[in-house]
């Protein structure tokens, strides 16, 4: 029995000790003398002496993972849950993107060339095809642009042709917002969406400056109209409504209240709304000013009435084996920052051989596995890392 490598010990202010495990995700509340303990078993695990300790208590620790046989059973075990979940092609995750044209001209995005690119019936056909070969037992569809609502006649024929072939599916809208009409609002339902996301970048003289018409014209007013429309709706009873706001040093300080007077004006129709924090990094836009990693901690931290880490080991889509991103003429990629991007293309759904590039796909599927790297496996947080070391860890190793 060892002292587990995972374990975190916490002193507060007010002389409250604990013991986290991030491997069971477990706080402990512990007295003074087995802080002290817990303390020198951490500068030297081979002194632990289990002998003369309560069975009940041991059991407990051992329970929770603060005493273990061995670690390395223990990550390999984290390892093979997450290896199977990554590999099961029973799940289908799908982001599609109708165009790739928007009629926003954001000073951020990532997106550069944004050519009016539209996808055609025929497209939409072999995205069937290949829907129908794969016969997943669970399909995701998110929308995805540029801004998808531009054409949204390709998301409301492709869901109906879903359908009526059986295929069970839920859909997801990713939206700027601005074409989000009464009409369109109508017909969501048949296409099975259960979100929609978003995006203000804070308040309004802030999002107008940022977040314009391609013609230069002002969008706030425009935007919050919409989603007003949205959750008068009966269509929204059963969505989760994601507002998204972006964030960077500029306007981080308007954060709190600009969440505070959407919940106040959105309270009254009763829905499922999220409103988070977009956090512009210079992954975007060099220029900008952008947040490093600890200014994202310190204000998580300070802006979060409670907090507890999360060691579900959810990875990125792009990590899941049945994973695609569909550009509008058809192009498979892994991941969406990667939309027209010869580089990261994997091939193409006209082609008898849909992945041509096998080698960006195991890259993506197998490549920069934390779980494969000594350093990693002797991490503390490696139980949360999952959802963004592959992009990160590509470009890295590229
Ligand atoms: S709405 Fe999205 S795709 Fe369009 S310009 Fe803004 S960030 Fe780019």
């Amino acid at each position: 029995m060892k002292y587990s490598t995972f374990n975190e010990l916490i002193k507060l202010d007010n002389n409250k000790k604990y013991i986290y495990n991030s491997l069971s995700n477990c706080l402990l509340q512990i007295e003074d003398d087995m802080y002290s303990k817990f303390e020198s078993l951490s500068s030297d695990s081979s002194s632990l002496n289990v002998s003369n300790m309560d069975t009940k208590i041991l059991n407990k620790l051992s329970e929770f993972k603060i005493f273990t046989e061995n670690d390395e059973v223990e990550i390999d075990r984290l390892h093979m849950h997450m290896l199977a979940s990554r590999f099961d092609a029973t799940r289908m995750n799908l982001t599609i993107a109708p165009t790739r044209a928007c009629n926003f001209n954001c000073t951020y995005c990532y997106e550069v060339f944004r050519p009016a690119e539209h996808m055609t019936k025929n497209t939409e056909d072999k995205i069937l095809d290949f829907v129908k070969k794969s016969n997943p037992k669970k399909l995701h569809i998110t929308w995805y642009g540029g801004e998808p609502l531009l054409k949204f006649e390709t998301i409301e024929r492709l869901s109906n042709k879903l359908s009526e072939n059986g295929i069970v599916f839920s859909g997801m809208l990713i939206t700027n917002g601005y074409l989000l009409t009464k009409n369109i609002i109508s017909k969501l339902g048949d296409c099975e969406i259960k979100s929609i996301q978003f995006t203000l970048d804070g308040v309004e003289s802030v999002h107008d400056k940022r977040r314009m018409l391609l013609s230069g014209g002002k969008t706030y007013k425009r935007i919050l109209l919409n989603i007003t429309e949205l959750l008068k709706s009966s269509v929204s009873q059963n969505m989760i409504i994601k507002i998204r706001i972006n964030v960077d040093q500029s306007n981080i300080n308007d954060y709190s209240q600009v969440k505070e007077s959407l919940q106040t004006k959105f309270l009254q129709y009763n829905r499922n709304i999220v409103i988070y924090p977009g956090w512009v990094t210079g992954e975007t836009n060099p220029d900008l000013p952008c947040l490093s990693k600890s200014d994202i901690s310190e204000f998580t931290l300070s802006n979060s009435k409670s907090f507890f880490p999360n060691n579900s080991m959810i990875e990125c889509m792009a990590r899941h084996v049945n994973s695609f991103l569909i550009g509008p003429n058809g192009d498979l990629y892994k991941c969406w920052h990667n939309l027209g991007n010869e580089n990261y293309k994997l091939g193409n759904i006209y082609d008898d051989r849909l992945i041509i590039n096998d080698l960006v796909l195991s890259k993506f599927i197998i490549g920069t596995d934390p779980f494969l790297h000594q350093e990693c496996r002797k991490c503390k947080i490696l139980p949360y890392v999952g959802v963004d070391v592959q992009w990160k860890g590509l470009k890295i190793s590229s």
